[in-house]
């Protein structure tokens, strides 16, 4: 199952069109997404029912906000892929580092990237929706709170958040806009390999990104646990699981973002962002 928000009403991405979640099923689920996420058990098991090839709608994805709209909490790990740390010269962490991306980063699959500086750097990330409340989760039983996976770019205003000593990661990476996500958010069961998937990021048309989560240091049912060890995972709760090697501050030259660009972002499965840098308004 796809979910995703279409101008701020939740609907089931089937075969490119798009299905009305509280039209179709009569009131039953609500048109906030966030709601549809509260009872992700409930919303598999109705859209399994689902006849096939009904979609309603061609889906416009233009018009498609963040598929989790407003979660309470939107955690980042750095530094969580081995060749990315090595090629910002730093050591491999021994516990994931934890910061925070204000929800109101959070954007649409086409959303633009406004510039508040000239050091903004990308990030292509896999994110994990979490679908159960849990604390003290066990690692092995890590996947059964996630709800589902889509893209992520975790946009970063480098020059904000290495300004300050020691560097504080949470405004440079909380702008408006700088948390694209989607474009749908995708069911467990529809994704085949959850632990190694391809992850790629062009910018203007140049690669600039291309890893697989399989490479990740701590992967995502270690992630969540370690997580619901120090505070509860509640339904919503979005998960920016790290970048791979190739961002744009630690390449020689640095090569960071510039208005009129495009950043495309696709990991296999999932699909692909499609978001173009603007100047700031105002
Ligand atoms: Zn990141």
């Amino acid at each position: 199952m796809r979910l995703a928000n279409a101008r701020g009403r939740a609907c089931l991405v089937v075969g490119g069109r798009s299905i009305d979640l509280e039209r179709r099923s009569g009131g039953r689920f609500s048109a906030d997404p966030m709601q549809a996420l509260a009872r992700w058990d409930e919303l598999l098991d109705w859209a399994s029912g689902l006849p096939a090839g009904e979609g309603e709608a061609p889906l416009d994805e233009a018009s498609l906000g963040p598929c989790v709209p407003r979660p309470q909490k939107v955690i980042g790990i750095g530094l969580n892929y081995r060749d990315h740390a090595l090629e910002a010269g730093l050591p491999i962490p021994k516990e994931p580092l934890v910061f925070t991306k204000f929800p109101n980063c959070l954007a649409g699959p086409r959303a633009p990237v406004p510039l508040p500086s000239d050091r903004v750097d990308f990030e292509v990330e896999l994110v994990v929706a979490i679908g159960r409340r849990g604390r003290a989760i066990p690692e092995a039983r890590a996947w059964e709170f996630a709800a589902g996976l889509c893209v992520g770019q975790d946009i970063s205003d480098r020059r904000l958040q290495f300004q300050g000593q020691p560097p504080q990661f949470s405004l440079g990476k909380s702008a408006d806009g700088f948390g694209p996500i989607g474009p749908a958010l995708v069911s467990l069961d529809e994704v085949r390999e959850r632990d190694a998937l391809r992850l790629t990021c062009d910018v203007a048309g140049e690669r600039m990104q291309d890893g697989s989560t399989r490479d990740m240091i701590f992967g995502v049912a270690e992630l969540l646990a370690y997580l619901s060890r120090h505070l509860t995972l509640e339904p919503g709760d979005l998960v920016f699981t790290g970048t791979p090697r190739g961002t744009g501050a630690v390449r020689k030259p640095p090569r960071y973002l510039a208005p009129g660009q495009e950043i495309a972002s696709e990991i296999e499965g999932l699909g692909w962002l499609l978001n173009r840098c603007v100047s700031p308004p105002g």
